[in-house]
């Protein structure tokens, strides 16, 4: 598993933390054109979070907003969920 596939990873000045759920990834990549310092595709096509510098929140969370599975979970520090929206 890589930085982010299927566990919570952060980053020191970002405060927000990311998990990919690796069964829903489909390879759509979109996640990339909206954060590209922050998410990449592994070898077998799944996203995974890069390490370094992230882009900022709101560029992670329409990227999060954007991936067409829900396959990317973010929260902050506190463990409240900014995406994807609860009911
Ligand atoms: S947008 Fe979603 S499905 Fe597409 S690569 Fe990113 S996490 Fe995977």
């Amino acid at each position: 598993m890589l930085n982010g596939q299927n566990s919570f990873t952060t980053n020191p000045k970002t405060p927000v933390k990311i998990k990919i759920i690796n069964d829903l990834c489909i390879s759509a990549a979109t996640c990339l054109i909206k954060a590209p310092e922050t998410f990449d595709l592994d070898s077998d096509g799944i996203a995974y979070v890069l390490t370094g510098d992230w882009d900022d929140v709101k560029s992670i969370v329409e990227a999060a907003m954007s991936c067409p599975t829900t396959a990317i979970i973010v929260e902050d520090l506190k463990g409240n969920v900014l995406w994807p929206l609860q009911s």
